[in-house]
């Protein structure tokens, strides 16, 4: 048994990280700001004595004793990185330090969870690491993007100057329970419209790609990184290689939820990349990982939980928690 720094650990992937871990009998100390995190998320886990919860700032110092630290403290959706720039380039870089620092005084095996986005819109089809990426370096996702590049050079540099045992994985688009409502993301934007019988918005024409991940096969992928040899640092790129237009996911979504939802269409966002596919070769060889929840059966399992929250306003602590109890025996099965 661990104990285990999950930063971020009350957001969407932080979260299912967090139930992960305790279900494996770790001790699991969850550090967020909550600024797009939510108490909800882990209400669950709170009284559970091998859980701690620290209400903190990344872009501050943290003393803590751990054995392991799973860096995702960061915004994730460009609706809320976009709200405060200067913040979440903060985040990503002083939160870097910060937990490069903690690792070097405890020994702590490090893993930074960083993304796609770091290839930009790419050139190269689909995204191997090799591929250094096509990023606009002061546009609106800059703050994002180049922050998650600025912490994967640190992640290096601490490396070669320290001998950090650290390790690197780039998320592609990851979806299920637990994605916020409001955080404008693709996924949760057109389930809810769909559920609620509003128009499907989608931006552009809709030919642009993304490949989609639930979150179940994401955190395995993480978990099995972090098992590697000190020597393996990555980057590693983890996400479904299976890629759809946003019209295939607006109608897929419409049929699953049986809605009959009208698809309209608006403005590209700015910097909006056209395609993004990952090459996942190197995770399927080191680290014996890809993924296995198809996108009907993820996007089923995430409709339901949608449903429960658009069904239970009143209630958001007692959202349908996949519990300890029911993970562990998830994970057993
Ligand atoms: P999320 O927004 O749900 O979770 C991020 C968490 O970090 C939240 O709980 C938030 O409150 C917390 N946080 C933000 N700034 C903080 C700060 N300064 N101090 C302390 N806590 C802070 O997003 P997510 O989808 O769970 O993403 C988790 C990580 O994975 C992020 O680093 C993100 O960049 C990365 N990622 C996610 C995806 C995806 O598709 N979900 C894709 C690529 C990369
Ligand atoms: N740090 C931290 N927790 C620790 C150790 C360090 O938050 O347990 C922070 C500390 O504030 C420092 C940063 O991590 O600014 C980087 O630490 P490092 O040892 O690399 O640098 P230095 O202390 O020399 O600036
Ligand atoms: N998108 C859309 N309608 C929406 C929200 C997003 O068509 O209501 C598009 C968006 O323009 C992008 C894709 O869906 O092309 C994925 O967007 P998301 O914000 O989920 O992820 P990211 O752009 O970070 O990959």
């Amino acid at each position: 048994m661990k104990r285990i720094l999950v930063t971020g650990g009350a957001g969407f992937l932080g979260s299912h990280l967090c139930d992960r871990l305790r279900a494996q009998g770790h001790e699991v100390v969850c550090v967020d700001n909550f600024h797009t995190g939510s108490k909800a998320n882990i209400a669950h886990l709170l009284g559970d004595p091998a859980f701690e919860m620290i209400r903190h700032d990344v872009t501050e110092p943290l003393y803590l004793q751990v054995d392991q630290i799973f860096n995702l403290a960061c915004p994730a959706s460009p609706v809320y990185y976009q709200a405060d720039p200067i913040h979440t380039m903060k985040t990503s870089v002083l939160g870097a330090i910060n937990a490069l620092g903690l690792s070097r005084r405890t020994g702590a095996r490090n893993l930074l969870a960083s993304t796609s986005e770091v290839y930009g819109d790419p050139l190269v089809h689909p995204q191997p690491e090799s591929y250094w990426g096509n990023v606009n370096p002061h546009g609106l996702r800059s703050c994002y993007d180049e922050g998650k590049r600025s912490a994967e050079s640190l992640y290096f540099d601490y490396r070669r100057r320290h001998q950090l045992p650290v390790k690197i994985v780039r998320i592609f688009n990851t979806y299920g329970p637990r994605m916020q409502p409001d955080d404008g993301r693709v996924v949760s934007n057109f389930i809810l419209q769909a559920l609620k019988e509003q128009p499907i918005t989608i931006f552009g024409d809709g030919s642009q790609t993304r490949s989609f991940c639930y979150v179940d096969d994401l955190i395995d992928g993480f978990l099995r990184m972090m098992e590697t040899p000190d020597d393996q640092i990555g980057p590693v790129n983890l996400g479904n290689p299976e890629e759809h237009t946003m019209v295939e996911i607006a109608e897929l979504v419409r049929e699953l939820t049986g809605s009959r939802s009208k698809l309209v269409f608006a403005d590209l966002p700015a910097d909006d990349p056209k395609r993004r596919k990952p090459d996942i070769s190197l995770a399927r060889k080191t680290l014996n990982w890809q993924p296995t929840v198809s996108l009907e059966t993820g996007l089923g399992r995430t409709i339901a939980y949608f449903e429960w929250l658009l069904s239970h306003p009143d209630e958001p602590f007692a959202a349908p928690a996949v519990t300890l109890q029911e993970r562990a025996s998830e994970v057993r099965a």
